[in-house]
């Protein structure tokens, strides 16, 4: 993608974001590494702690829990240890489907990767400059030590909390976990974890194409970009949102006002900037992408043209090829190849 590609995979996404951490480390005379504490009054300390022992552990005695009372373990998010963070609310959307809440305004420096985000390079994103980093927390089992992804519905950071909608599939571990929560409990979550992330005002049309709770990233995205107003010089693409209906019998949660990311009220805030088509389940349309393309005035190649496209992948597959095996983007091929887009205009979501 040619200025603003988004830069995604899996093993960067999951990986630890390390910050540098500088200790002032020497060699033992034995060859093993030890920090060095050096104080000019250290032995001066040591002699009136041997001449005052009981007066010493009273000391300790009185200020260790008092200082564990005032100071707690700071429970900050971060991308790279998990933390037990309470659950403000959860709410049923639907039997398999699951909306947690998770406040981050406490304590301050869980705000500090949603301020400042990562790119998935591990570079600091540029949102002065209209950057916009979809991201993801990962969630993990304290019954076994598995961890899952999943993404934030809305912009955490103007919210001070991260909403996540959860399925529960058959057999699922972290999805029976979190469907198990009640307002109150904790859960092990890490994160803010870049996913990808784009200079929308670089494109004139951005098309998200999704199923079921893969709607989730482009939600995020959604609720994360300005609302177009008259004005601002601040340019915003086209919209165009292409998802699947749910399953007959199922609920369509994203279709309800239940929460304000979800679709009516998107549509309020973009107006008519945002076209939502609804498919049937099933493989995506050739059609639907035509008359998405069509009013663009350029050909294909040329156009600045984004299609996000989260499937699982036997729908990717016959729209716009599969990813590797090590989840790179591969050659688009299907629908979207025929058309005549490229890597440069293709992002592929797993
Ligand atoms: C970047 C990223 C973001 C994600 N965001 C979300 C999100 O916002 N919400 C969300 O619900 N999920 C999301 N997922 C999927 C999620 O991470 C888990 O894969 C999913 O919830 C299953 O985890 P589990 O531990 O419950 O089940 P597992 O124990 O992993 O799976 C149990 C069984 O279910 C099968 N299975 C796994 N996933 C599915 C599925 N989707 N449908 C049917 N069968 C399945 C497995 O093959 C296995 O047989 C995301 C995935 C990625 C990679």
């Amino acid at each position: 993608m040619s200025l603003t590609q988004p830069i995604r995979t899996t093993c960067l996404r999951c990986s630890r974001i390390s910050t540098p951490v500088s200790k002032t480390k020497t060699s033992s005379p034995s060859g093993l590494a030890y920090r060095q504490f050096t104080s000019s009054s250290s032995s001066t300390r040591s002699s009136w702690l041997r001449s005052h022992p009981r007066l010493a552990l009273t000391i300790l005695g009185l200020t260790l829990p008092t200082s564990y009372f005032f100071f707690p373990a700071s429970p900050s998010l971060t991308p790279h240890t998990y933390s037990e963070q309470p659950i403000s609310s959860t709410q049923t959307l639907s039997p398999q489907h699951k909306l947690i809440t998770v406040p981050i305004s406490q304590p301050s420096t869980s705000r500090e990767f949603f301020e400042r985000p990562y790119r998935t390079d591990g570079s600091i994103a540029n949102t002065e400059g209209g950057e916009v980093v979809v991201q993801h927390m990962m969630i993990k089992s304290p019954d076994i030590q598995i961890e899952r992804p999943y993404t934030p519905i809305n912009d955490c950071l103007d919210d001070g909390e991260i909403r996540m909608v959860i399925k529960r599939v058959r057999g699922g571990e972290v999805g029976r976990v979190v469907h198990n929560l009640k307002d109150g409990d904790k859960v092990g979550i890490r994160g803010p974890i870049p996913t990808f992330s784009i200079y929308p005002n670089q494109y004139d049309k951005i098309i998200m194409i999704s199923t079921g709770t893969a709607i989730s990233p482009f939600l995020q995205l959604l609720s994360k970009l300005p609302s177009p107003s008259p004005s601002s010089s601040e340019v915003i693409p086209k919209l165009h949102l292409i998802h699947s209906n749910p399953l007959e019998g199922r609920e369509d949660w994203s279709n309800t006002t239940i929460d304000k990311s979800f679709l009516p009220n998107l549509q309020d805030k973009f107006g008519d900037n945002l076209q939502i088509t609804r498919i049937d389940p099933g493989l995506i349309p050739k059609q639907v992408i035509v008359n998405s393309l069509q009013h663009e005035t350029k050909s294909n190649k040329d156009q600045r043209v984004l299609v996000l496209i989260c499937l699982p992948p036997m729908l990717m597959r016959p729209l716009c090829g599969s990813m590797t095996p090590n989840l790179g983007q591969g050659p688009i091929t299907g629908i979207l190849g025929e058309l005549g887009l490229t890597n440069k205009q293709v992002w592929k979501l797993e």
